[in-house]
Protein backbone atom coordinates (compact mmCIF):
# COMPACT_ATOMS: atom_id res chain seq x y z
CA UNK A 1 0.00 0.00 0.00
CA UNK A 2 1.90 3.29 -0.87
CA UNK A 3 1.58 5.51 1.94
CA UNK A 4 0.60 9.34 1.18
CA UNK A 5 3.92 11.29 1.49
CA UNK A 6 4.29 13.56 4.62
CA UNK A 7 5.68 17.17 4.90
CA UNK A 8 10.11 16.63 5.96
CA UNK A 9 8.80 17.06 9.01
CA UNK A 10 6.84 13.88 9.67
CA UNK A 11 7.66 10.26 8.79
CA UNK A 12 5.99 6.97 8.75
CA UNK A 13 7.28 4.01 10.89
CA UNK A 14 5.76 0.36 10.28
CA UNK A 15 4.63 -1.30 13.38
CA UNK A 16 3.38 -4.71 14.32
CA UNK A 17 0.10 -3.38 13.22
CA UNK A 18 0.43 -1.20 10.31
CA UNK A 19 1.75 2.31 9.63
CA UNK A 20 2.23 4.89 12.11
CA UNK A 21 2.56 8.93 11.64
CA UNK A 22 5.14 10.57 13.79
CA UNK A 23 6.75 14.24 13.89
CA UNK A 24 10.07 14.30 13.77
CA UNK A 25 10.49 17.28 15.76
CA UNK A 26 8.39 15.61 18.66
CA UNK A 27 10.76 12.19 18.38
CA UNK A 28 13.58 14.32 19.79
CA UNK A 29 11.72 15.02 23.08
CA UNK A 30 8.92 11.97 23.67
CA UNK A 31 7.51 8.83 22.32
CA UNK A 32 4.40 9.72 20.46
CA UNK A 33 2.42 9.00 17.00
CA UNK A 34 -0.97 9.02 15.07
CA UNK A 35 -2.41 5.58 14.46
CA UNK A 36 -3.44 4.72 10.70
CA UNK A 37 -6.62 2.98 9.86
CA UNK A 38 -4.54 -0.37 9.94
CA UNK A 39 -5.02 -0.03 13.73
CA UNK A 40 -8.61 -0.78 13.42
CA UNK A 41 -9.30 1.35 16.40
CA UNK A 42 -13.37 0.67 16.72
CA UNK A 43 -15.62 1.12 20.10
CA UNK A 44 -16.56 -2.22 21.52
CA UNK A 45 -14.76 -5.39 22.54
CA UNK A 46 -11.85 -5.41 20.87
CA UNK A 47 -10.66 -1.67 21.55
CA UNK A 48 -8.58 -2.81 24.33
CA UNK A 49 -6.57 -5.41 21.80
CA UNK A 50 -6.01 -2.00 19.68
CA UNK A 51 -5.11 0.13 22.14
CA UNK A 52 -2.95 -2.39 23.97
CA UNK A 53 -0.50 -2.19 20.30
CA UNK A 54 -0.71 1.44 20.06
CA UNK A 55 0.38 1.84 23.58
CA UNK A 56 3.02 -0.98 22.74
CA UNK A 57 4.44 1.22 19.72
CA UNK A 58 4.47 4.69 21.94
CA UNK A 59 6.81 2.40 24.70
CA UNK A 60 3.88 2.32 27.31
CA UNK A 61 1.17 0.22 28.60
CA UNK A 62 -2.23 0.79 28.40
CA UNK A 63 -2.88 1.26 32.43
CA UNK A 64 -0.34 4.18 31.64
CA UNK A 65 -2.99 6.13 29.32
CA UNK A 66 -5.52 9.16 30.07
CA UNK A 67 -7.84 9.12 28.04
CA UNK A 68 -11.27 11.51 27.96
CA UNK A 69 -14.45 10.79 27.13
CA UNK A 70 -15.17 12.99 23.83
CA UNK A 71 -17.93 15.54 23.73
CA UNK A 72 -17.26 17.99 21.56
CA UNK A 73 -16.48 20.54 23.74
CA UNK A 74 -13.35 22.67 25.60
CA UNK A 75 -12.72 21.00 28.86
CA UNK A 76 -8.96 20.11 29.51
CA UNK A 77 -8.36 16.75 31.54
CA UNK A 78 -5.43 16.97 34.06
CA UNK A 79 -4.29 13.21 34.34
CA UNK A 80 -2.34 11.89 37.46
CA UNK A 81 -0.30 9.08 37.65
CA UNK A 82 -2.18 7.79 41.12
CA UNK A 83 -6.05 8.74 39.29
CA UNK A 84 -5.32 6.43 36.12
CA UNK A 85 -7.82 3.84 37.47
CA UNK A 86 -10.78 6.84 37.39
CA UNK A 87 -13.43 6.56 35.35
CA UNK A 88 -13.00 8.31 31.94
CA UNK A 89 -14.19 12.17 32.37
CA UNK A 90 -15.93 14.02 29.88
CA UNK A 91 -13.97 16.19 28.19
CA UNK A 92 -11.79 16.95 24.91
CA UNK A 93 -8.03 17.17 25.57
CA UNK A 94 -6.01 15.85 28.17
CA UNK A 95 -2.69 16.37 29.65
CA UNK A 96 0.03 15.28 32.38
CA UNK A 97 3.27 15.59 33.54
CA UNK A 98 3.88 12.94 34.84
CA UNK A 99 6.92 10.85 33.69
CA UNK A 100 5.60 7.35 31.79
CA UNK A 101 2.21 8.70 31.66
CA UNK A 102 0.41 8.67 28.69
CA UNK A 103 -2.29 11.20 27.33
CA UNK A 104 -4.46 9.87 24.12
CA UNK A 105 -7.31 11.46 21.90
CA UNK A 106 -8.96 9.56 19.28
CA UNK A 107 -10.41 11.10 15.90
CA UNK A 108 -11.38 10.83 12.39
CA UNK A 109 -11.55 13.69 10.49
CA UNK A 110 -11.76 15.99 13.94
CA UNK A 111 -8.58 17.62 14.33
CA UNK A 112 -5.58 15.47 16.49
CA UNK A 113 -2.80 18.12 18.25
CA UNK A 114 -0.26 16.64 20.52
CA UNK A 115 1.94 19.03 22.26
CA UNK A 116 5.18 18.65 24.15
CA UNK A 117 7.44 20.70 26.77
CA UNK A 118 11.35 19.79 26.50
CA UNK A 119 11.52 21.99 29.29
CA UNK A 120 9.09 20.58 32.16
CA UNK A 121 8.23 17.40 30.58
CA UNK A 122 4.54 18.19 30.09
CA UNK A 123 2.64 17.08 27.53
CA UNK A 124 -0.90 17.37 25.96
CA UNK A 125 -3.13 16.03 23.25
CA UNK A 126 -6.49 17.06 22.20
CA UNK A 127 -9.26 16.15 19.64
CA UNK A 128 -10.76 19.23 17.63
CA UNK A 129 -13.31 19.49 15.58
CA UNK A 130 -15.23 22.43 13.97
CA UNK A 131 -16.67 22.92 17.65
CA UNK A 132 -13.52 22.17 19.43
CA UNK A 133 -11.81 24.64 17.19
CA UNK A 134 -14.58 27.08 17.58
CA UNK A 135 -14.23 26.73 21.32
CA UNK A 136 -10.69 27.69 21.22
CA UNK A 137 -9.82 24.34 22.49
CA UNK A 138 -6.05 24.63 21.28
CA UNK A 139 -5.51 27.45 23.43
CA UNK A 140 -7.15 26.22 26.44
CA UNK A 141 -5.11 23.24 26.32
CA UNK A 142 -1.61 25.20 26.36
CA UNK A 143 -3.30 27.52 29.27
CA UNK A 144 -3.65 24.61 31.06
CA UNK A 145 -0.02 23.43 30.53
CA UNK A 146 1.39 26.71 31.94
CA UNK A 147 -0.95 27.34 35.11
CA UNK A 148 -0.48 23.18 36.13
CA UNK A 149 3.07 23.39 35.75
CA UNK A 150 4.52 27.08 34.41
CA UNK A 151 5.25 25.96 31.19
CA UNK A 152 6.38 28.59 28.87
CA UNK A 153 4.26 28.44 25.67
CA UNK A 154 7.52 29.27 23.77
CA UNK A 155 9.27 25.99 24.16
CA UNK A 156 6.45 24.12 23.12
CA UNK A 157 6.43 21.65 20.33
CA UNK A 158 2.67 20.62 18.57
CA UNK A 159 2.11 18.59 15.72
CA UNK A 160 -1.56 18.87 14.26
CA UNK A 161 -2.24 15.18 12.72
CA UNK A 162 -3.97 13.80 9.77
CA UNK A 163 -7.35 15.10 9.48
CA UNK A 164 -10.16 16.17 6.98
CA UNK A 165 -8.74 19.16 5.21
CA UNK A 166 -9.77 22.11 3.60
CA UNK A 167 -9.75 20.24 -0.02
CA UNK A 168 -12.85 18.01 1.62
CA UNK A 169 -13.99 19.89 4.36
CA UNK A 170 -17.53 21.91 2.82
CA UNK A 171 -19.51 23.53 5.58
CA UNK A 172 -22.52 25.10 6.16
CA UNK A 173 -22.89 29.29 6.78
CA UNK A 174 -24.14 28.89 10.33
CA UNK A 175 -20.68 27.70 11.29
CA UNK A 176 -19.05 30.55 9.80
CA UNK A 177 -21.71 32.38 12.56
CA UNK A 178 -20.28 30.13 15.38
CA UNK A 179 -16.73 31.26 14.62
CA UNK A 180 -18.09 35.08 14.60
CA UNK A 181 -20.14 34.12 18.13
CA UNK A 182 -17.10 32.64 19.59
CA UNK A 183 -15.23 35.64 19.15
CA UNK A 184 -12.94 34.91 16.39
CA UNK A 185 -11.70 37.98 14.64
CA UNK A 186 -13.05 39.00 11.09
CA UNK A 187 -8.97 38.17 10.58
CA UNK A 188 -8.68 35.35 11.78
CA UNK A 189 -12.20 34.11 10.12
CA UNK A 190 -11.06 35.25 6.53
CA UNK A 191 -7.87 32.87 7.02
CA UNK A 192 -9.94 29.74 8.45
CA UNK A 193 -12.93 29.99 5.69
CA UNK A 194 -12.90 30.15 1.93
CA UNK A 195 -15.01 29.45 -0.60
CA UNK A 196 -14.37 27.56 -3.65
CA UNK A 197 -15.59 28.18 -7.54
CA UNK A 198 -18.85 27.47 -6.94
CA UNK A 199 -19.83 29.50 -3.86
CA UNK A 200 -19.50 26.76 -1.64
CA UNK A 201 -17.83 27.40 1.80
CA UNK A 202 -14.51 25.35 3.61
CA UNK A 203 -13.26 25.28 6.77
CA UNK A 204 -9.08 24.95 7.41
CA UNK A 205 -9.12 23.56 10.40
CA UNK A 206 -5.31 23.03 10.18
CA UNK A 207 -4.97 26.35 9.69
CA UNK A 208 -7.32 27.57 11.97
CA UNK A 209 -5.61 25.05 15.15
CA UNK A 210 -1.99 26.25 14.20
CA UNK A 211 -2.62 29.93 14.48
CA UNK A 212 -4.81 29.46 18.27
CA UNK A 213 -1.43 27.94 19.04
CA UNK A 214 0.51 30.92 17.95
CA UNK A 215 -2.18 33.11 19.78
CA UNK A 216 -1.54 30.81 23.02
CA UNK A 217 2.43 31.76 22.53
CA UNK A 218 3.75 29.05 20.51
CA UNK A 219 6.04 29.71 18.10
CA UNK A 220 5.59 29.02 14.61
CA UNK A 221 8.12 27.42 13.36
CA UNK A 222 7.49 24.83 16.57
CA UNK A 223 3.86 24.02 14.89
CA UNK A 224 4.20 21.38 12.76
CA UNK A 225 1.25 20.39 10.46
CA UNK A 226 1.16 16.62 9.04
CA UNK A 227 -0.89 18.38 5.88
CA UNK A 228 -3.07 14.39 5.03
CA UNK A 229 -6.39 14.73 4.64
CA UNK A 230 -8.04 12.09 5.80
CA UNK A 231 -11.04 12.15 3.12
CA UNK A 232 -8.39 12.22 0.70
CA UNK A 233 -6.25 9.11 1.66
CA UNK A 234 -9.27 7.03 3.11
CA UNK A 235 -6.96 3.57 2.43
CA UNK A 236 -4.80 4.91 5.36
CA UNK A 237 -7.15 6.95 7.36
CA UNK A 238 -10.57 6.80 8.81
CA UNK A 239 -12.84 9.37 7.70
CA UNK A 240 -16.19 10.02 9.28
CA UNK A 241 -17.62 12.45 7.01
CA UNK A 242 -16.62 9.50 4.23
CA UNK A 243 -17.65 6.47 6.34
CA UNK A 244 -20.15 7.81 9.10
CA UNK A 245 -20.88 5.85 11.88
CA UNK A 246 -19.11 2.68 10.75
CA UNK A 247 -15.40 4.64 10.53
CA UNK A 248 -13.03 3.32 12.82
CA UNK A 249 -11.23 5.85 15.08
CA UNK A 250 -7.21 6.74 15.18
CA UNK A 251 -5.60 7.38 18.13
CA UNK A 252 -2.98 10.45 18.96
CA UNK A 253 -0.92 9.34 22.05
CA UNK A 254 1.59 10.82 23.48
CA UNK A 255 3.91 9.87 26.85
CA UNK A 256 5.41 12.14 29.39
CA UNK A 257 9.45 11.68 29.36
CA UNK A 258 11.23 10.38 32.27
CA UNK A 259 12.61 13.39 34.37
CA UNK A 260 16.48 14.65 33.00
ZN1 LIG B 1 -9.16 16.14 1.27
Amino acid sequence: MPLPTPPPDFRWTEEPWGPMLRCRALDAVVQHGFTSRQLQLRPGERAGDAWASAAASVGCAVPRIGRVRQVHGAVVRVVRAGELDQPIPDADAAVTCDPGTAVAVVAADCVPILLADPVTGAVAAAHAGWRGTAAGLAGLTVATLTREWGVAPASLIAAIGPSIGACCYEVGEELLRAFEEAGHSSIDRAEWFSRDAAGRLRLDLWRANADQLVHAGLLPPNIHVASLCTQTHRDVFESFRAEGAQAGRMAAIVVAPPRR
